[in-house]
């Protein structure tokens, strides 16, 4: 047997194959080495004109991702506590009969979605869930946004008119590049779509360039940095209140050519008048002299950028964070700037449709604690109360799609235990995980090397203009489904129906007909007024994700317009380029994407305004705990590849960092596992005595406790780590946006 396979591998040739790597947001391309249904190796590709070549571990391991044995391969029903694999049909047959009941019993509400993190790294997800969600009719909808960046999207959608519109840092061009709560050498970069962060940050210190980093944690990117500030988890918000009011106060302030876009300037030098540096120093941990040079550096430096990530977002403050983040660039003159922050022009833009819009925003609530939705959706910290509390829009069954809440929301204990209580469950996924093993039914997806994938969501957040499109290294198996495919049954079974023969073709058909519907009438579409039939006509060799794609980027800035731009950009010019396409550099157009009713940006918008009277009275009291806060690392993504060899062999990384300070205090020593807890329970974990964190603090990193029973993770068994989640708490939030606070959780620590 094995001579045989030996001789089979010598024998077939080796085929090698360009694609973008789908596990993260730095989107980097592969070179991968195939032989049959193998993967032999993968390289970064030296040819992707974005990524050159850059690859980090993560990306390696798609080979280990793509032959994990655990990995789902058909449908599964559970029957009490066993599982029975079986055939798609009766999957979807057994979704049927027990979701409508659901529905016309309590209401389309009562059937909650989340989308967990890979969802925007999947193009038939990306493409195919707008139909689904809208034929679902639920306002139930969650997602791991409000665990992460909604802050940021929300404080966009209020100062410029549109969350789809995020300054992003342009970090090739810049001078001088202040981070705050961000560490891209371990995340890879996140709003902020860059591959090889530590080449681009080597490349900005080389041209004479500054990074200065501020973080409660010396990470791996304050290490490369040319300055590093501990500062006191919770109080970014401060700070940047110290750099505004050290602005005004030594007339620094240069709005540059954005002088007539600007309304709000003096509310906002009004509203920092309270926190003068040498006022907040003392909160946050950072000299005054410190705060006012800073201040002072960004002033006076040609192109600079101020930059927040997880840290400034999954706190107490994180919309007001990610405000006074913007109001400071536009300050400085570096907001859609060459080297400040711009706003990119990916390939599948389509043109506004409206000028104005009302922020998506509190247009809803949730039941128990009346939490305003944004954006279209719901605070997963509400979600274990929606789920446990009866009463009209009460959530009665779950559908998860790829995504782990189980061990990323905050108080995972009782979001665990509120999901054992769902009437029914969906997971569509790739693994029985810690949230799965609560479904009733799984929807199995395919490899990532089985379907193709394009970007849609990163490369509008990209430091470059970029288009690469990645057809599937191998065919899809026949007894498998697309994500795409699943979604069409999905968006049936919600209506009791049945996809059977053509009728796959029917809904797919339908969803590109109403697509090109709503374009034809928006007056500053390059197609609009045209016939549907004549588009459609275009587009006639294609379906499912990629006819949509190739709609979207015909239509999109770069595209040939059905006819109208020839030379333009369609699917068949990125066939041809396997590499990817880079479109060019950012460029200034902050008149094309202000989507206020002003017309202006929104320095000091009244939401946001009201909000800094939560700040001034939180700072009253600030705890004097020990304060938790997450940590990163370049192996980790999130909860979900814990269970690839590759990603966990090595020294135990689950440690919680303590100051030799807090733990002399303690009493406690290297080799000590010590007992943390929090207002929601309690953990145990060894510590690792360091430095690297600031006294007061402690740090352990997310993704971990794989320890639960039921799941099937050979591998991140062995490695289970600590979920920190067990401490994080639901009831605490950033009030505006609803979004988690993970970040500043006061703990308490005793030696076991
Ligand atoms: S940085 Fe991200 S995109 Fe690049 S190889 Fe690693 S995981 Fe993949």
């Amino acid at each position: 047997m094995f001579m045989k396979n030996d001789i089979r591998k010598t024998s077939n040739p080796i085929n090698i194959r360009y694609r973008t790597c789908p596990l993260c947001e730095a989107t980097c391309g592969l070179e991968i080495h195939t032989q049959d249904r193998e993967v032999v190796h993968i390289k970064g590709d030296k040819l992707d004109p974005f990524s050159r070549g850059y690859l980090c571990p993560k990306g390696y391991s798609v080979k280990e991702l793509h032959s994990d044995p655990d990995r789902l391969q058909k449908p599964m029903i559970r029957r009490g506590q066993d599982w029975q694999e079986v055939s798609w049909e009766e999957a979807f047959s057994e979704i049927r009969m027990k979701l409508r009941p659901i529905i016309e019993e309590n209401g389309n509400d009562a059937v909650a979605v989340y989308l967990g993190n890979p969802t925007v790294h999947n193009l038939g997800l990306m493409l195919f869930m707008p139909m689904f969600l809208r034929t679902l009719g639920s306002r139930s909808i969650f997602s791991a946004s409000t665990l992460d960046q909604i802050p940021k999207q929300l404080s966009s959608e209020i100062m410029f008119g549109s969350d789809a519109n995020l300054p992003i840092p342009d970090i090739d061009h810049t001078d001088y590049l202040l981070m705050i709560g961000a560490n891209p050498l371990a995340s890879n970069g996140s709003l902020m779509t860059a591959p090889n962060m530590r080449g681009r940050i080597k490349a900005l210190k080389e041209r004479g360039g500054k990074l200065v980093v501020l973080d409660p944690v010396r990470t791996v990117t304050a290490k490369q940095a040319n300055e590093h500030h501990f500062i006191r988890p919770g109080t970014d918000a401060l700070f940047l209140f110290g750099v505004i009011y050290t602005l005004f106060d030594e007339n620094l302030v240069n709005l540059g050519k954005l002088g007539d876009l600007i309304n709000g300037l003096e509310k906002m030098k009004f509203l920092s008048k309270d926190f003068p540096p040498e006022v907040v120093s003392s909160k946050c941990g950072i000299p005054a002299e410190t705060i006012r040079r800073l201040a002072q550096d960004l002033a006076k430096a040609q192109k600079a950028i101020v930059y927040g990530r997880m840290g400034t977002c999954t706190q107490l403050f994180g919309t007001m964070n990610s405000w006074l983040i913007d109001v400071i660039n536009v300050l400085t003159g570096n907001l859609d700037c060459e080297g400040g922050v711009m706003f990119p022009n990916p390939a599948t833009r389509r043109a506004l449709s409206k000028r104005v819009r009302k922020p998506r925003y509190n247009r809803y609530q949730t039941n128990i604690r009346n939490l305003p939705e944004v954006l279209g959706e719901l605070p997963v910290s509400s979600l274990a109360e929606e789920i446990e509390n009866p009463g009209p829009g009460q959530v009665k069954a779950f559908i998860s799609i790829a995504g782990n809440p189980a061990l990323s929301a905050p108080n995972s204990q009782r979001l665990n235990d509120a999901l054992e209580k769902v009437d029914f469950m969906v997971s569509i996924d790739c693994y029985l995980n810690e949230t799965t093993r609560n479904a009733h039914v799984i929807l199995p997806v395919p490899s990532p090397l089985e379907k193709s994938h394009y970007d849609i969501t990163f490369y509008s957040l990209a430091i470059r203009n970029i288009a690469h499109y990645s057809p599937p290294v191998f065919d899809l198996p026949r007894e498998k489904m697309d994500e795409w495919e699943i979604l069409l049954h999905l968006t049936a079974a919600v209506n009791e129906q049945v996809i059977e023969g053509d009728q796959r073709k029917t809904l797919d058909d339908f969803t590109i007909k109403e697509l090109i519907k709503h374009e034809i009438k928006n007056q500053n579409s390059p197609i609009y007024g045209k016939d549907v039939y004549e588009i459609l006509d275009f587009l006639k060799d294609r379906s499912g994700p990629e006819r949509l794609l190739d709609f979207y980027l015909r239509v999109g800035p770069y595209g040939d317009h059905f006819g109208g731009n020839p030379d333009g950009l369609s699917l068949s010019v990125l066939e041809d380029h396997p590499h990817g396409l880079d479109l060019g550099a950012l460029h200034p157009r902050i008149k094309d994407i202000l989507q206020t009713s002003s017309g202006k940006i929104e320095l000091a918008p009244s939401l946001l305004v009201e909000d800094v009277d939560r700040l001034r009275e939180t700072i009253k009291t600030l705890p004097d705990n020990l304060l938790l806060v997450g940590r990163r690392d370049l192996r980790s993504n999130n909860s979900w590849m814990h269970n690839l060899p590759v990603l966990v062999k090595g020294e135990e990384r689950c440690t919680l960092w303590i100051h030799p300070d807090d733990a002399r205090r303690l009493d406690l020593i290297n080799e000590h596992r010590v007992l943390v807890q929090s207002r929601t329970g309690q953990i145990v974990v060894p510590i690792h005595m360091t430095e690297d964190v600031m006294p007061g603090t402690v740090s352990l990193p997310h993704g971990w406790g794989h320890n639960l029973p039921g799941t099937r993770l050979k591998v991140a068994k062995k490695h289970a780590g600590t979920n920190v989640n067990i401490l994080t708490d639901e009831q605490v939030i950033d009030k505006i946006s609803g979004n988690a606070v993970l970040n500043g959780v006061p703990v308490s620590i005793e030696k076991v």
